[in-house]
């Protein structure tokens, strides 16, 4: 018998340890971690450790900043270094659409309380002069965000929580779960029971498997990402020599990815479009699987490569050093599942986060929140678990997740519908408006008889309101 806390958190990433540590701060400190291998060991250890803090919605931009207040706090706090550099991030934007999406979000960051502006084209290449991006209009410039070292975050905020009085278990793998009739939770591991008030799942690649132990079907299937470490740039070197600030994460659309200084190198990370889209451990994270890395898949992203050598020359001279390429999980809507799990007293969804060291501190801290003082300071429920419902079983979890990250660089429009998986779910008057738009002008001709025509749906603004 492992013994009896107030709460378990099973998983040792980024988000697992925010969890302790938001719920030790909080003064619960008879808390523990379950690890089945490391702490870092899932798919924290490989992360860019990227920590870009712009969200066009008003509570995910909040719980942002969160992370980034924490993770500013807990090197004088636990005395352990977290690698944290405060570089900035510069967003271009080639297209008059892209502007206006950065415009209309400035107001948004105000609000949020994170500092945010529209830089002109000879602005930007002052803060990024290696750039050569001649078509650009303009850019958004975030000065406060930047990256971190996700395994020394991740160490960080488990030294606090354990400062605390919370504890770890290391090597412990959680097999399954047992509600006991006085409403507590035996949960069972590799090396014997513990009891428990809360259970807080926080597994990463294995959501799903975990989740399967409760009954519950987890809307979250693994992708796989990939990026690049360069030898030392020349460029990069001379601006170290004098003297000049790191410069800032650099995403431009042109080339979908993000770029940024590593050592006296530069790390490129092209986002994979669906077609070229790799998924992984749709079944179960194979035994094999353990801190491990995928092999390097050029070919997916040989186009992000090419454009972004085009607009950043020195990267496309430069040596390649090391690919980086493991699976991390992905949700419908890129967006983390936190909250209650349904149907389920007293247990906790951390799953299916992207993002995790992005995530790590503010899950931490909303998480704690509501489990310790039963509702949240501010509106959390875009990232609540039961905001899909019945419908997002694998099948549609997989389309919708290939949808997500395969445009996640693409130009997406405020309510604009995304066809992935449709009709999974029908309204009941969808069969009679079905109908009804065939018969509108061009719906016909293009739907065929009896084709749903989603394209057409979207068109006439209907899409939302008919299916999911
Ligand atoms: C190439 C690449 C680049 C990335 N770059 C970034 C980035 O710049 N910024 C960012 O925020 N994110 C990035 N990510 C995503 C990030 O790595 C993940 O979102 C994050 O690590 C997830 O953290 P986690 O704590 O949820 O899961 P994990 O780190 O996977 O941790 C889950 C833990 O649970 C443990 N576990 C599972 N089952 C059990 C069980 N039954 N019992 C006990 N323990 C169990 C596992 O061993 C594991 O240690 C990147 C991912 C990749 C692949």
């Amino acid at each position: 018998m492992l013994g009896h806390v107030r709460a378990v958190v099973v998983g040792g990433g980024c988000v697992g340890a925010g969890i302790l540590y938001g719920l030790a701060k909080r003064g619960w400190s008879d808390v523990a971690l379950l690890e089945r291998t490391q702490l870092t060991a899932g798919s924290t250890w490989h992360a860019a450790g990227l920590i870009p803090s712009y969200a066009r919605s008003l509570n995910v931009g909040r719980m942002i900043a969160k992370s980034i207040e924490i993770y500013e706090g807990l090197e004088v706090e636990t005395g352990q270094k977290v690698g944290w550099h405060k570089c900035g991030q510069l967003r271009i934007a080639n297209t008059r659409d892209r502007l206006d999406e950065y415009r209309s979000y400035i107001d948004v960051a105000e609000v949020q309380g994170i500092r945010a502006r529209i830089v002109s084209p000879a602005e930007a290449r002052e803060i990024w002069p290696l750039l050569n991006n001649s078509g650009m209009l303009g850019a958004l410039y975030h000065p406060d965000d930047g990256h971190i070292a996700p395994a020394d975050v991740t160490q960080a905020m488990a030294k606090g929580a354990r400062d605390l009085g919370a504890k770890i278990h290391l090597g412990t793998e959680v097999t399954g779960f047992e509600r006991m009739p006085g409403g507590e939770w035996k949960v069972k591991t590799s090396r014997g029971d513990m009891v428990c008030e809360h259970v807080i799942l926080a597994t990463g690649n294995y959501a799903r498997q975990t989740g399967a132990m409760l009954g519950l079907d987890i809307p979250a299937i693994p992708i796989v990402h990939q990026y690049w470490m360069t030898d030392a740039v020349p460029e990069v070197v001379e601006r170290k020599r004098q003297g000049l600030p790191e410069m800032p994460i650099l995403r431009d659309e042109g080339y979908e990815g993000y770029l940024r200084e590593e050592g006296d190198g530069l790390l490129f990370g092209p986002y994979e479009r669906t077609e070229q889209l790799k998924l992984f451990a749709e079944n179960g994270v194979p035994e094999w699987f353990g801190a491990d890395l995928l092999d390097e898949d050029f070919e997916a992203v040989s186009w992000n490569w090419e454009r972004a050598s085009e607009l950043v020359p020195a990267l496309g001279r430069a040596g390649i050093k090391r690919n980086v390429r493991g699976p991390f999980q992905m949700t419908a809507d890129e967006l983390p599942l936190m909250g209650p799990a349904w149907g389920l007293q007293n247990v906790w969804l951390a799953e299916g986060v992207p993002g995790g060291i992005l995530w790590g501190g503010a899950i931490g801290h909303y998480l704690s929140e509501r489990i310790v003082e039963g509702g949240n300071s501010i509106d959390t429920a875009e990232l609540d678990p039961r905001r899909f419902g019945d419908h997002a079983n694998k099948n549609w979890t997989r389309e919708k997740v290939r949808e997500a990250w395969g445009t996640h660089a693409v130009q997406h429009y405020p309510g604009q519908d995304m066809p992935a998986a449709r009709p999974q779910k029908t309204a009941p008057s969808y069969d009679r408006l079905r109908l009804h738009w065939q018969h509108l002008p061009g719906c016909a001709a293009e739907a065929g008889p009896g084709t749903p025509d989603r394209d057409a749906v979207h068109r006439h603004g209907w899409g939302e309101r008919l299916c999911l």
